[in-house]
């Protein structure tokens, strides 16, 4: 096999490719490492790329191949899917002796002391990590806009933004850099970069996946999952890195399905799965504001899934309005707490002012390592958590986080087996569309971030297109779903697998061959300069 060939395969083709002797572990890392060193200058989805790391893992993986195969087809089959396999890490995963900046200059020349949980799972999986990718700082965000090191460019048009906070594990996917990579999905952070890319994402259940070894964001709604370009993919991937981790009190001893590697390869029997199966609509999700033409693709995957024997109702989830303003009190609250610990002593980026107080190093340290949004969000915590404030803000959303799980609990209990619903009000938008007004960013997980309220799984996988850019469907599940969902989200895969949109190569990513064209950097302050020139132009 040419070496130019596997960056196009999917991670369970590599598998059955290392597992025949027609490739090696070595030959997909550097085919993968060669795409991604030379178009993180026009994507940046990378924040490292290790080559040297990447190609020690890849000769350990391919030692224990080639002795599973002298011991026999039983042991060859015993590996895991994942053994070999190139795989992306969101900045905020620690892996020992390596960078974990979060997005953030609080965090610049910080160096991890050990492997995260998920870290030591993949490495037993056999897994090959090609580096860290981009990210907003430490995950707040929906665009990938706020990162300490500079945006990101999504593959299908490079003037416009990944999603956020995933934003780099999302886009290096999509470029095929990589066939897998994790993520972290506080308020939907894996599924609206995977919907606005065009791969398939998941945000298991809160709980599913132990969080040691993860820089914190929200410590209530943070969970981990899957970014791949197919459902199977991702399937195996959260099959990696799920159960119970006893340094994690909050990852649940819910047992692993095997079943998460035996999702039907033929379209014919994943699609039969949908026969008889309900699915809600929930009306409230179809926000003021919302794209008609995202709409129009969200009704259309609708007819697919009745098509194919499913019932498809509409429900109401009547809290859905108070998502947004509770997170934005639960989130920060949290956030404010998890970040005092970036003090200028224990982590990363230090200021020392000549002769000057510890407080005055505190507080330069921080004013100079933290940056606009994470201010933000620290000022609104505080403020939420403040005496006189407590109750009237930060009990009140508890009170309403209640209600949000409670609307969910109902349509389950209703007998839908899940929910269906966009992913994102919007395709990929420009750089500088929406930084300038917190709030219109905030609403681009206006369809996300009540399925993290209520601690239950959600996938995201590509629909269609809309002028261009992909758009994508959102299926929610009862807590511990995860099966079903990935069920679902295959027997959808399977319906659209004739779609002419289904095999369409990022269309920016021709430009992204280009050593000498600009950087995403260039291209947002390009467009910047532009829209301050246009009269009129929103500020
Ligand atoms: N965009 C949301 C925020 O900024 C969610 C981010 C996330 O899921 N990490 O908080």
């Amino acid at each position: 096999m040419a070496a130019a060939d596997v960056t196009r395969l999917l991670a369970h083709e590599m598998a059955a490719a290392l597992r025949a002797g027609e490739t090696t572990a070595r030959e997909l890392a550097t085919a993968h490492l060669d795409l991604a060193e030379r178009q993180n200058h026009a994507l940046n989805a990378w924040l490292v790329i290790d080559r040297e790391a990447a190609l020690l893992q890849a000769d350990a993986a391919d030692a224990t191949l080639t002795s599973a195969r002298r011991a026999g087809t039983v042991a060859l089959h015993a590996l895991h899917p994942l053994h070999g396999i190139p795989v992306g890490l969101k900045d905020l995963i620690s892996v020992e002796g390596g960078q974990c900046t979060a997005g953030s200059r609080i965090l610049e020349g910080y160096r991890a002391p050990y492997d995260a949980h998920i870290v030591e799972r993949l490495r037993e999986a056999g897994a090959v990590f090609l580096g860290k990718t981009n990210m907003d700082e430490f995950a707040m965000g929906s665009s990938n806009e706020f990162s300490a090191y500079g945006p990101v460019s999504n593959p299908w048009d490079l003037d416009t933004v990944p999603g956020g906070s995933s934003g780099g594990s999302a886009a290096a996917v999509a470029a095929h850099h990589v066939p897998l990579s994790l993520g972290t999905d506080t308020g939907g952070s894996i599924r609206q970069p995977a919907a606005l890319c065009g791969i398939v994402g998941m945000k298991p259940t809160y709980g599913r996946v132990s969080r040691y070894g993860i820089v914190a964001f929200a410590s209530s709604l943070d969970q981990i999952g899957p970014f791949a370009r197919d459902v199977r993919d991702a399937a195996a991937l959260l099959h990696a890195i799920a159960g119970r981790d006893a340094r994690d009190s909050t990852s649940a001893p819910i047992p692993v399905e095997a079943e998460l590697l035996d999702l039907p390869a033929d379209d014919d029997e994943a699609a039969a799965w949908l026969r008889g199966r309900r699915f809600g609509l929930p009306r409230e999700y179809f926000v003021a504001g919302m794209d008609p033409d995202v709409e129009r693709r969200i009704r259309e995957s609708v007819a697919f899934l009745e098509n194919a024997g499913a019932t498809v109702d509409e429900v109401s989830l009547p809290h859905t309005d108070y998502g947004l303003a509770t997170y934005y009190i639960t989130a920060p609250a949290e956030a404010s707490a998890n970040l005092a610990r970036y003090d200028g002593i224990r982590y990363g980026h230090s200021v020392r002012l000549d002769g000057a107080d510890f407080i005055a190093d505190y507080l330069a340290t921080r004013g100079e390592g933290f940056g606009a949004e994470v201010k933000r969000r620290i000022m609104l915590g505080t403020y939420a958590l403040s005496a006189g404030y407590y109750d009237a803000f930060y009990v009140k959303a508890q009170k309403v986080r209640t209600l949000i799980k409670r609307d969910f609990d109902e349509a389950f209990a209703a007998g839908f087996d899940a929910l269906v619903a966009p992913t994102s009000p919007s395709v990929a938008f420009p750089f500088g569309s929406k930084t300038a007004d917190p709030v219109s960013m905030y609403l681009s997980d206006a369809c996300t971030l009540p399925v993290n309220m209520a601690g239950l799984p959600g996938i995201s996988i590509p629909c269609g297109l809309s002028e261009g850019l992909p758009v994508g469907l959102q299926l929610i599940g009862p807590a511990w779903s995860e099966l079903m969902l990935f069920r679902a989200a295959r027997a959808f895969e399977a319906l659209t697998a004739g779609a002419a949109w289904r095999g369409l190569e990022p269309a920016g990513i021709a430009d992204a061959d280009a050593a000498s064209g600009p950087t995403p950097g260039e291209r947002a302050a390009r467009l910047a300069a532009g829209a301050a020139l246009a009269p009129g132009a929103a500020r």
